[in-house]
């Protein structure tokens, strides 16, 4: 049976607990420990899909096609290993499965409560983990204190009670924060935490204690005394300039021999070579490239995080540092002149008509200033109006997301989409198979002859402009395996003008990044 972590945090949401959990797994990993994590979300929706990326953060897609935390983008990332629908789970679901239980009548004659009905359904969900991991870190969403997250406390609190000391551990993380007119590094928000906590049956084991800089030994020592802790239990986890340097130092600070001690595991030191070799890669990074991320949210490191990601793995590998400008097409006044000054210009995946004309505008000064482009999702979808409009001269083509009434809808809803109208986990989702035409740009960079990308969209090019498009130099150079759906095109004629229907930023880790992001930076840094 697998040993449990439990993550849980404490004074602040965004102290980057996700990372740290990710982080600790990738240690554990390297100690040749088979490692999971999951996430449990403590929120009422049934899944992420349909809530707002600007305050949620982005909705990461699994390979079976969950819509899930961004935090899964972390764990995938940072354990260089796939994660499942089985890896996230919100209160919506628990409820769900409970209620449809009851309906049934598995519970005939009882009072179906939060305990033990709504408790017992969460432990069954993490314990579906423990046959071939030898961890599995628990990461419960929310902070200490919220009405949402306490059928899931109890849950973990009932789970050390039937395994013990030995086979699980409380990891409780907080900050530390600094007061700035006393110039000082205040505990009381972590010792109250602790104290909630510890009311509710759960002493923490291991607490880690984020601030901006090292945390004093003093200051350790009376959160230490505080939370009924001995001294070598507390660590002070300071910001870090790049999330991967994190295994390194979670290492340095002996976080995992903590851990490894009180679980009863014996292995050899952790092999961190591949994350050293990461480090100094970044480190190597020489000139800058600039790429304009034509996106509607201003904070591309919540809403659009894979990406973000994508682009940094591929500058590391490239040996440049990608530097991200936000282009608003909707505050932008000359958009062609902000494309002219990025050496690249991406158009990411969205939702909804909220800024669109521009970003056709942002398209279009691409592809005729010869500009390094890639569309993602509807980023490709809109390379496609835009080539329809103003190539092929199909006045008034559209998406009929954006004009149901368009003369030529060379985007269109597929029959089965048009049929649902439910919105919430209805899309296209998740990997499915591709065929890349031989001889195409995408060809020559993936170096195959078939892929699997992820999928998280409704609507679809229209095969009847099929025959317009293959006279032009806008080429459609994937198709889904059953030749269904143009899953990319590219533009010959122009030096990188690649868009996909599906998205390829979930794919890509930092020991190998990803070809197509590789081969987008390394053209911007040839423009
Ligand atoms: N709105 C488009 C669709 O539903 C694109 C979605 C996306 O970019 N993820 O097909």
């Amino acid at each position: 049976m697998a040993k449990y972590i439990f993550f849980t945090g404490g004074v602040a949401s965004s102290i980057g607990k996700g990372v740290a959990a990710a982080a600790l797994g990738a240690v554990l990993e390297a100690r040749g420990l088979t490692t999971t994590i999951i996430k449990l979300d403590p929120y009422i929706n049934v899944d992420p899909g349909t809530m707002n990326p600007a305050q949620h953060g982005e909705v990461f897609v699994t390979h079976d096609g969950a819509e899930t935390d961004l935090d899964l983008g972390h764990y995938e990332r940072f354990l260089n290993r796939r994660m499942s629908r089985r890896n996230n789970c919100t209160a919506g679901q628990i409820y769900e499965r409970v209620i449809r239980r009851e309906r049934s009548g598995e519970f005939l004659g009882e009072t179906v409560q939060v305990i033990p009905h709504i408790t017992n359904e969460i432990i069954a969900f993490v314990e579906q983990h423990d046959e071939g991991h030898d961890v599995v870190i628990v990461e419960v969403g929310g902070t200490v204190g919220d009405i949402e997250s306490q059928p899931f406390l109890e849950a973990i609190r009932q789970m050390r009670l039937r395994r013990g000391p030995g086979a699980t551990l409380f990891a409780h993380m907080t900050l530390v924060p600094q007061v700035a007119s006393a110039g000082e590094l205040k505990t009381k928000p972590t010792q109250h935490s602790v104290r909630d906590l510890r009311e509710i049956g759960i002493q923490p084991d291991l607490l880690l204690c984020r601030a901006a800089d090292e945390v004093p030994a003093s200051h350790r020592r009376k959160i230490a005394l505080f939370a009924n802790l001995s001294e070598e239990r507390v660590f002070g986890i300071p910001d870090v300039d790049m999330i991967y340097r994190l295994p390194l130092d979670f290492a340095a600070r002996g976080i995992d021999a903590a851990v490894c001690a009180q679980l009863g595991i014996e292995t050899a030191a952790p092999d961190l070579s591949a994350w050293r070799r990461f480090r100094d890669d970044a480190g190597r990074r020489a000139a800058e490239v600039v790429v304009g991320f034509v996106g509607k949210y201003p904070n591309p490191n919540q809403s659009y995080r894979s990406l973000v990601e994508a682009l940094d793995h591929a500058g590391i590998h490239t040996g440049r540092k990608v530097v991200i400008e936000h282009i608003d097409t909707e505050e932008t006044a000359d958009i062609a002149a902000r494309v002219a000054a990025c050496d690249a210009i991406l158009v990411p995946g969205a939702f909804g008509a909220r800024g669109v004309a521009g970003k056709l505008e942002a398209i279009r000064a691409a592809r005729e200033q010869g500009k390094p482009f890639l569309g993602i999702c509807l980023g490709m979808q809109l390379a496609i109006v835009e080539y329809a409009v103003n190539q092929l001269k199909l006045a008034g083509a559209n998406s009929v997301e954006f004009d149901a009434a368009t003369p030529h809808p060379v985007i269109r809803l597929e029959q089965e989409q048009e049929d649902g109208g439910a919105l919430g986990g209805t899309m296209r989702l998740g990997a499915s198979k591709c065929r890349l035409a031989p001889r195409s740009k995408l060809h020559e960079i993936y170096g195959q002859d078939v892929i699997a990308e992820r999928h998280r969209h409704r609507y679809e090019f229209n095969n009847e402009f099929k025959e317009g498009f293959a006279a032009s130099d806008m080429k459609m150079s994937a198709w889904s395996d059953d030749e269904r759906y143009c899953e990319a095109i590219e533009l010959s004629g122009h030096p990188w003008f690649i868009a996909t229907q599906f998205h390829p930023e979930y794919e890509s880790n930092p020991h190998s990044s990803h070809p197509l992001f590789k081969s987008f930076i390394k053209a911007a840094a040839e423009d």
